[in-house]
């Protein structure tokens, strides 16, 4: 029994210094926290163009069948416009018609894009947010229609598109 106390003790000392030695290094950056992009809303507005401040910073919406992306078929990958963070492969993009560029997945394990309960305009929706950047994508839907049921439904200017360099491969 005073065997199992000391090692409780143990691991508890262990881990409260883990705590302890995290907290200044997060402290000591102030435009890059646990890997985050920080601005603030004048630095936002001098990398921007008007159309991506409107809608990555303010939530703004691009009218539909408008985007750039919205019929893009090619091969590549779809990065945040604000940031750079690579968000979507074409792999992951389906033609929903609904107007806007929409995607079933996201690169990675989830943790990219944060989803966020939206109550605007009368409707109960999920923002969907650039987890680094916290760039305003568009909204996530359950309604998708393949094996993932999702639709990213994205604003085109909140994407920046690298078509995939077909010249490397052999
Ligand atoms: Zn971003």
């Amino acid at each position: 029994m005073k065997v199992q106390l000391v090692i409780l003790f143990t691991l508890s000392a262990i881990f409260a210094s883990c705590q302890n030695n995290t907290k200044p290094a997060a402290a000591t950056s102030t435009t890059m926290q646990n890997d985050k992009v920080i601005k603030t809303e004048t630095e936002w507005k001098q990398i921007l163009t008007p159309e991506q401040y409107n809608i990555l910073r303010q939530k703004g919406t691009e009218a539909p069948f408008t985007g750039k992306y919205n019929m893009t078929v090619d091969k590549g990958t779809y990065s945040c416009a604000g940031c750079g963070a690579e968000l979507f492969t074409s792999d992951m993009k389906f033609d929903s018609h609904c107007g806007w560029p929409s995607f079933d997945k996201e690169i990675g394990d989830g943790t990219k894009i944060k989803k966020i309960k939206d109550l605007s305009h009368g409707m109960v929706r999920a923002e969907i947010v650039c987890a680094k950047c916290e760039g305003h994508l568009g909204h996530i839907f359950d309604d998708g229609p393949t094996a993932t049921g999702n639709r990213y439904c994205v604003n085109s200017i909140s994407l920046q598109f690298a078509p995939a360099d077909t010249t490397k491969k052999k």
